[in-house]
């Protein structure tokens, strides 16, 4: 985690005016969340030709149609899950591994699946160079979840849902949270959900956004 120190980083001054004129001031208060995006080298998620533009306010293209998602979204999301350091987290979409990186900086543990295995690999190389150990990767379809690690915590969706799919709840844990965009193909809201102690669902409308389109069993079909 030598990186993550080293004064030397030229892009320490770009995270910092990240952090304060994207994040801070769009009302994200979680030290812990204000203290990764200030830590995590986004620029080591982004390809070559973008690195310039890592810490800008905006979704870069990561290949395969995916996208890394603009910093504030991803402050946001991981605020909105309330993260402590004992759970353990399942995250849908490792995409580029920054979110992944995020939530495994904050949380005990995190199970994240991606559908695009070059993309996983990818993320799995950068995470490992960063001495993450915390971290538990699959490629595979992420709309049935990851049964054999459940029940999680909190559960983070980051692509767009038509539903919630019918897993995910039943792997979300009593007194659970998920974090999930939901909506059609063109425009979602980011929804928070929380599973009560008694196993109800009580659902909350946070923002408009706009994510790639979940796959699979439970997501759009392509
Ligand atoms: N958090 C990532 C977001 C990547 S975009 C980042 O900031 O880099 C969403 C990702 O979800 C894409 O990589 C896409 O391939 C992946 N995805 C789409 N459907 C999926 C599914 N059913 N299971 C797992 N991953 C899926």
């Amino acid at each position: 985690m030598k990186i993550w120190n080293d004064s030397e980083d030229p892009f320490r001054a770009k995270r910092e005016w990240m952090v304060e004129t994207q994040i801070r001031a769009r009302g994200v208060r979680d030290p812990r969340v204000l203290e990764a995006l200030r830590v995590i080298p986004r620029h080591l998620f982004v390809p070559p030709e973008f690195q310039d533009e890592a810490y800008e306010d905006y979704p870069l293209p990561i290949g395969y149609g995916q996208t890394i998602s603009q910093p504030y979204m991803v402050a946001a999301m991981t605020e909105a899950l309330a993260l402590e350091p004992h759970h353990r987290v399942l995250e849908i979409g490792t995409g580029s591994g920054y979110q992944t990186a995020v939530l495994a900086y904050i949380a005990r543990e995190v199970y994240t699946v991606e559908y695009v295995p070059e993309l996983s690999e990818r993320a799995r190389r950068i995470l490992q160079d960063l001495g993450f150990t915390n971290i538990h990767f699959r490629v595979g379809d992420g709309s049935l979840g990851w049964p054999e690690a459940a029940p999680f915590d909190r559960i983070l969706v980051t692509a767009a849902a038509p539903e919630v799919p019918p897993p995910l709840w039943e792997q979300l844990a009593p007194e659970g949270i998920m974090v999930i965009p939901i909506g059609d193909l063109w425009g979602q809201e980011l929804y928070r959900i929380r599973k009560t102690r008694d196993g109800e669902r009580e659902e909350e409308a946070l923002f408009p956004c706009a994510f790639v389109p979940l796959r699979g069993a439970y997501g759009f079909k392509a």
